[in-house]
């Protein structure tokens, strides 16, 4: 079932107690969020879905309308995790990178949700939890649009779970601007801020190099103080983790990371996938053959990404929960 913002809180405070990670996938397809919800429900473990400005945009949602992409995402989203195969499966609807003009817009209407008729009955369907992409803001606008946003759902008498971001892909977030962000938007709105992603050295993408600059260390760190500062344990998002080792992605989970971000090698796997799909099924997209339909179909391609990417993501969640 997908959950409400404080049904989310609840997910996520029983991991960061329990020391686990809740695998966050940036789901890029309809198909993507099908397999996502699949390997939850076979772990056993929450997932948290989460889409960006590119797919909210893009052709399979919004094709060129973000908040027409938000809907379509979350009516989609919703009738699948509130049917009966998923209806014990956990899962979060997260917006994760959104910046621009028009931030405000999709995040408002992310707060104050839809209502759905899904199979027969009304559900009012609404995103779980919330972030906004702080790259090309000052402090003072990223307190500036996470305050707008608490003020946004009070208005619509609608609970809002936050995550806020510092500078991901900027090297270490400095304890003085953490201070200077939690503290801002606690004093105005106690409570709302669940997660916290400052920058921990590393960077989105993959990197030959590894990440240096990340530690363990700088996880509990930034975990300590946000605690500190909120006067409740608040847990610590990852961004960037697919060029992150095992061994460090298992000590940053003991350390406090409680949302691992998944959205590089994510899409690298489906997209090699169709590519291989392509490669070794060309013989059968000639429209002589007699399976050329079935192949050609866009169910086809979808189902053979899916057994490569379904164990990928079981595989992930797995490490991430210490299943
Ligand atoms: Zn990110």
């Amino acid at each position: 079932m997908l959950l409400d913002p404080v049904q989310s809180r609840a997910c996520i405070a029983k991991a960061l107690r329990e020391g686990r990670a809740i695998l966050a996938v940036n789901a890029d397809s309809p198909a993507a969020i099908t397999d996502c919800l699949e390997a939850a429900r076979r772990t056993g473990a929450p997932i948290i879905i989460e889409t960006s400005l590119w797919q909210l945009t893009g052709h399979s949602f919004g094709a060129g309308d973000p908040v027409r992409g938000l809907v379509r995402y979350l009516v989609q989203l919703s009738a699948m995790a509130n049917a009966e195969p998923y209806r014990e499966t956990r899962v979060l609807f997260h917006t994760d990178h959104i910046k621009g003009p028009e931030t405000l817009r999709i995040l408002g209407a992310a707060i104050r949700g839809v209502e759905a008729n899904l199979c027969g009955s009304t559900a009012h369907v609404a995103a779980s939890s919330i972030s906004l992409d702080s790259s090309e803001f000052s402090e003072e606008e990223n307190i500036r649009h996470i305050c707008t946003l608490c003020e946004i759902a009070s208005e619509a008498q609608r609970d809002l779970t936050l995550e806020m971001e510092a500078g991901v892909d900027d090297g270490l977030t400095p304890p003085e601007v953490t201070k200077r962000l939690l503290s801002a938007v606690e004093e105005k709105h106690p409570g709302r801020i669940c997660l916290w992603a400052p920058g921990l050295g590393t960077r989105h993408g993959f990197s030959a190099e590894g990440y240096p600059e990340f530690s363990a260390e700088a996880v509990a760190s930034q975990r300590a103080l946000a605690r500190e500062i909120a006067g409740r344990d608040i847990g610590i998002a990852l961004h960037g983790s697919s060029g992150l080792s095992t061994e460090k992605l298992r000590e940053a989970i003991t350390a406090g990371v409680v949302k691992v971000n998944w959205s590089s090698e994510s899409l690298l796997i489906r997209s090699r996938a169709a590519a291989e799909y392509y490669a070794t099924h060309q013989a059968e997209l000639e429209k002589t053959h007699p399976k050329w339909k079935a192949t050609a179909m866009d169910h086809g391609l979808q189902s053979y990404i899916s057994e490569c990417y379904l164990p990928r993501v079981i595989e992930r969640m797995e490490l991430l929960t210490g299943l």
